[in-house]
């Protein structure tokens, strides 16, 4: 017998709380969803060494209730996941969310019934349920992927990766340890084992433009001038393009003479965050020339922090800076004058395979004890996609996205009535400081929710030529931006398994373009949307 639910959310991350927070404020009855053992979604699940925010803590946090934010301090600028994730069942204690929660619940299939007018989820394990609306919280990079490397499943040691790390601790101590990734992730690891492990040998595929993070506690003075600051620092998000704290210097690069340039890049290195990637000049998304001066600058860097100079060479990326989000880090670069570490060039020397004692490139075989699998995800559709979600018709999501993915404002499909997605496809989600996003779109779905019930409807789905028109603007918004030129990434897709390559998955005219447009089309009575 399936309970009935007036909502069901499907994922207890940072956006299913706040959605379950929400849809009980509403007076919905509603169910939460969890794969895991225990709520927190990205923070719950990549435990690895070194997790910590990219975005400052105090921008990263929630900002809907104000005995929140003056009884929560954060310790450090970026807070670890350890703290995190006290911070996430703080809000779900304090909120009383738990109640709401099925955990080791993942759900396997959502089934539209169009006679009723309801959605039908069966988990994994059998559990069933009904809802009239169906929010899906399930992430962006959620769905972790292992490389397709022969003999990944031979390795006779451990194998890890690191959005499923485990909760006991790994002793890495003396042990010969290889790596597979050089993402932001493979970076934080990277930096956290280094002074542990008797050998550490680092695949690279892709180096990547990393730049100081500068974390450092947050003193009391600091705490009490946050506090005070706090609705600032959110109104400050809410203008700038990417939801952060930075706010690029309003001039065009080459404006600017060439001494200042260069000391405006020195002090934003020295900031930390993001404030090189997100805080620079105005053009330097869109000029090649201000890009490659960045990359320069920070070419020079890496030169003088690492020792041996064909090391340095391998660590400098080839590919256009801010094309792709850039790591945080503390003494990456350093790590690489340890005796003990070793990077692979992946492009000299690609994995041939891997066998029971470790990892082949070319005619060499690397020894391990430990794998680590930093590889990333099948990114911003693998979680939605993996699921077996049907709507009019039976027609399958597959079905429906077999083409790329195809959404109006991201957070509804054509066909799918009342299910929402709160950070799909099609989001600025890459360029936002993600809970900043999560609590506009949670808010815009659940007044949505409250606009129909109060007016009689039943149902809402987004019409096609609202739909075409929203994923072409998706695509036309990265152009003339010089992340459409480096379409190897996951903005792309570009390790997805679908195999449809070009299409950009994101939404990059801004954050607050992208509010304006939510606040735009409920002015014009949910324009593009059918309501019945
Ligand atoms: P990622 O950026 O997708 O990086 C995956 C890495 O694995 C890349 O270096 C990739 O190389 C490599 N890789 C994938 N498949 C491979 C293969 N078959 N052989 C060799 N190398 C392979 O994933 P991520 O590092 O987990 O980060 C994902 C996103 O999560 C980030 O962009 C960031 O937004 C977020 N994140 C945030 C934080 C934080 O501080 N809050 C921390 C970690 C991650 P290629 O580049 O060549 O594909």
């Amino acid at each position: 017998m399936a309970e009935q639910y007036d909502a069901i959310v499907i994922g207890a991350g940072v956006s299913g709380l706040y959605s379950l927070y929400k849809l009980r404020e509403l007076g919905l009855t509603a169910r939460v969803f969890e794969a895991g053992t225990d709520i927190g979604g990205t923070w719950y699940w990549n435990r690895y060494p070194g997790a910590r925010f990219d975005s400052e803590s105090y921008s990263y946090q929630f900002s809907f209730s104000q005995e929140l934010l003056d009884e929560w301090e954060w310790s450090e600028h970026f807070s670890g996941q350890p703290e995190i994730e006290r911070y996430l069942h703080h809000v779900a204690d304090k909120f009383d969310l738990k109640t709401g929660i099925e955990l080791n619940a993942r759900i396997a299939s959502a089934v539209y019934d169009e006679t009723e007018k309801l959605w039908e989820l069966e988990t994994t394990n059998g559990l069933r349920a009904r809802a009239r609306f169906v929010l899906c919280a399930t992430g962006l990079l959620s769905a972790h992927q292992f490389p397709d490397y022969e003999g990944v499943d031979s390795f006779a040691g451990l194998s890890l990766h690191s959005a499923r790390w485990p909760k006991q601790p790994i002793d890495f101590r003396g042990k010969k340890v290889g790596i597979i990734g050089s993402g932001p992730t493979a970076v934080q690891i990277i930096q956290s084992i280094a002074p542990e492990v008797g050998e550490l040998t680092v695949f690279q595929r892709t180096a990547n433009w990393a730049t100081p993070l500068r974390n450092r506690p947050i003193d009391a003075a600091e705490q009490a001038e946050l506090k005070e600051k706090a609705s600032d620092i959110f109104d400050l998000c809410k203008r700038t393009w990417a939801g952060f704290i930075h706010e690029p210097d309003t001039r065009a690069a080459m404006d600017v003479p060439k001494e200042e340039r260069f000391a405006r890049y020195q002090e934003l290195y020295d900031r930390g965050g993001f404030a090189l990637w997100l805080g620079n000049f105005s053009d330097s998304f869109t000029s090649r020339e201000a890009a490659d001066e960045v990359a320069e600058f920070l070419a020079g860097k890496i030169r003088e922090r690492v020792k041996d100079p064909a090391v340095a060479e391998k660590l400098i990326p080839k590919h256009t800076f801010g094309t792709k989000r850039c790591p945080g880090e503390k003494n990456y670069y350093e790590i690489f004058n340890q005796d003990n570490v070793d990077i692979v060039d992946l492009g000299e020397t690609p994995i041939t395979k891997v066998t029971p004692d470790g990892i082949k490139t070319g005619d060499d075989l690397h020894d391990l004890d430990i794998i680590i699998y930093a590889t990333g995800f099948h990114s911003i559709t693998g979680e939605l996609l993996r699921m077996d979600i049907r709507g009019e018709g039976g027609r399958s999501l597959q079905e429906h996205w077999s083409d790329g993915p195809k959404t109006n404002l991201g957070v509804q499909f054509s066909g799918f009535p009342n299910l929402f997605a709160i950070m799909g496809p099609h989001n600025p989600a890459l360029f936002c400081n993600i809970t900043r996003c999560v609590e506009s779109n949670v808010e815009w779905i659940v007044a949505c929710i409250r606009y129909l019930r109060e007016n009689g409807y039943e149902t809402i789905t987004t019409t096609v030529k609202a739909e075409e028109a929203w994923t072409q603007r998706c695509y036309d918004s990265a152009q003339g931006l010089l992340i459409n030129e480096m379409q190897d990434s996951w903005f792309f897709g570009s390790t997805n398994p679908e195999n449809v390559r070009g299409r950009f998955l994101l939404f990059a005219g801004g954050v607050p373009q992208y509010r304006e447009i939510f606040a735009d089309v409920v002015a014009k009575g949910y324009e593009g949307f059918e309501l019945k």
